[in-house]
């Protein structure tokens, strides 16, 4: 059922629609951003590349997946202004060798999957607007010290809280030793300098206004909250940094074990989303980057991590392009990949930005690729990228050149075989759980353990 006010608001727009002045200054308008004519069309045929993906992946065999969703919900029918949001956090690990015989295949309603605490990994309940917690006067200190709470919450096992992967992610993606920022009250001017040798993950108290403070403050997720407004863009915030480090909390647990030491490198991660971290968290990303790196320092197998996304401006692209190709009676050739240069993001996707020379400067550690798969499906796939830091001379050399990118086609490859009978925009570890045998929704340590020694047998 639709809210009152969603109901008349589509009738105000079927209105406005037929609306003959409407029309007329609708032609005045026009999309920016478009696909190109039929001659560059066929053009931009010849950027794909066909790559030989055959057997790239069957060092692969476990695939981690994770997607994040999340709502706000009124808390009381009588003052629609408080509001609690919430996020959820759903998670699959599966073995990529059985899968499922047809007959067992069940019908699993994503919603019901993606939206309950029975059958998510990790569920955030926190304050949005006009709720504070007991013994917190502003929505922001609540909101922190949510966010705080639910970050010690240990995801795999009963030994490494989140907050620890961001305490680690920010230590080793960093050549500084200490962190430094601002003190999240607003009436407060004082540095709160982070020591990532002497401290821990324990809160502290700001020297300036005695304010509690958090690890997680680093992230400034709490100022995507405005007192005054209803807005869910925390929300958004929170669930794509929870989501990267659910990646890499799942890693360090692994790496912290004897038994599953070398497990992250016979793994797949896959995040739903690209490979960059938007607003208030963004600087995250470059530690994250460096990070990535340091992880497969002395060791001879990648550590395969990639994005998948389901929407924005190049999922539109691709849509478009499929369709313009089909209409001069060509096709796009399958198993072949486009790297998403800036050159040709800038000249057919969208406008080059005013304040930086290169697309997602401030948020990428990924760079973007158009794959259209061996049956083709659509996957605007993103991969780590190939330097540990963006500097300026690695642009042209490094990071817009397909060759530096390794696991390109071990991805691909893993593409192709975990899509089959797939939608392209299936939530992942949903339609995993559709397709593979052995699964986990809740993975432990205990799960990835009896995986390993299945692995070694
Ligand atoms: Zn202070």
């Amino acid at each position: 059922m639709p809210y009152k006010g969603e109901f008349s608001n589509k009738i105000m727009h079927e209105r406005l629609i037929k609306n003959p002045e409407f029309q007329k200054r609708l032609k005045e308008l026009r999309v920016a951003y478009d696909t190109p004519n039929r001659d560059i069309t066929s053009e931009i045929r010849q950027m794909f590349r066909i790559i030989d993906t055959e057997d790239a992946s069957k060092n692969v065999k476990i695939v981690f997946a994770v997607d994040g969703s999340y709502t706000d919900i009124p808390i009381n029918n009588n003052i629609p202004s408080a509001r609690i949001g919430i996020a959820n956090f759903c998670a699959s690990v599966v073995k990529l060798d059985e899968l499922k015989k047809s007959a067992q295949y069940e019908f699993l309603d994503p919603h019901e999957f993606n939206d309950t605490y029975t059958t998510g990994l990790l569920t955030f309940v926190g304050p949005l607007a006009n709720i504070i917690e007991e013994g917190k006067t502003t929505t922001s200190q609540s909101i922190r010290y949510a966010i705080y709470k639910f970050m010690c919450n240990k995801p795999f096992d009963e030994t490494l809280p989140l907050i620890n992967t961001l305490y680690t992610i920010l230590k080793e993606g960093n050549d500084k030793t200490v962190e430094s920022f601002n003190c999240p009250n607003p009436e407060c001017n004082e540095h709160i300098e982070w020591d990532l040798e002497k401290d821990n993950i324990n809160p502290k108290k700001c020297p300036g206004c005695g304010e509690e403070v958090y690890l997680t403050d680093w992230l400034r997720l709490h100022e995507a909250v405005e007192e005054d407004f209803e807005s869910t863009s925390i929300l958004s915030r929170l669930t794509q940094v929870v989501e990267h480090l659910l990646v890499f909390n799942l890693i360090q647990t692994c790496l912290s074990n004897q038994t599953l030491v070398s497990l992250p490198f016979s793994m797949a991660f896959i995040l739903d989303r690209p490979l960059a971290i938007y607003g208030e968290p963004a600087k995250l990303h470059r530690y994250i980057l460096k990070y990535y790196h340091k992880l497969m320092q002395n060791k001879n197998t990648p550590l395969i991590i990639f994005g998948l996304a389901k929407s924005g401006r190049l999922k539109d692209h691709f849509e478009l392009l499929e369709r313009r190709m089909k209409e001069i009676g060509e096709e796009i050739p399958k198993n072949a990949v486009m790297l998403v240069s800036d050159a040709y993001r800038f000249k057919y996707i969208q406008q080059r930005p005013k304040r930086n020379e290169y697309f997602g400067q401030e948020i990428s550690w990924g760079q973007d690729f158009l794959f259209y798969s061996k049956e083709a499906k659509k996957f605007v796939v993103s991969l780590p990228y190939s330097v540990d830091e963006k500097k300026k001379e690695y642009y042209e050399k490094m990071i817009f050149n397909i060759d530096s990118y390794s696991t390109l086609p071990t991805v691909l490859d893993l593409i192709n075989k975990i899509t089959t009978d797939l939608y392209e925009d299936a939530i992942l570890p949903v339609a995993l759980a559709h397709r593979y045998a052995s699964i986990s929704l809740k993975p432990s340590k205990q799960i990835l353990e009896m995986f390993a020694r299945e692995l070694i047998k």
